[in-house]
């Protein structure tokens, strides 16, 4: 099994043996494996994401507002 990354799903896809489709060799001695995706798209075996775009820094930690207790009395008095 290979779970290379697909750009057209943009996801990781599990990918089985019989979903390559050659071998190449490279000048390193490294062998790497193409397969075809279940959408059509040729992915190297050790294809990985992109690396996402890290999440703006918050300057300010927001204070999360405290969650509203409902007692008996206040749902009482909601009724
Ligand atoms: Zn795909």
């Amino acid at each position: 099994m290979f779970a290379p990354y697909c750009s057209t799903c943009a996801s990781r896809v599990l990918l089985t043996t019989r979903r390559i489709v050659r071998f190449t060799s490279e000048e390193t001695g490294l062998v790497d494996v193409v397969l075809r995706c279940y959408c059509g798209t040729e992915v190297s075996a050790d294809a990985t994401a992109p690396h996402a775009t890290p999440l703006p820094a918050v300057s300010k930690p927001q204070a999360v507002p405290a969650a509203r207790v409902l007692t008996r009395a206040t749902a009482a008095a909601a009724s």
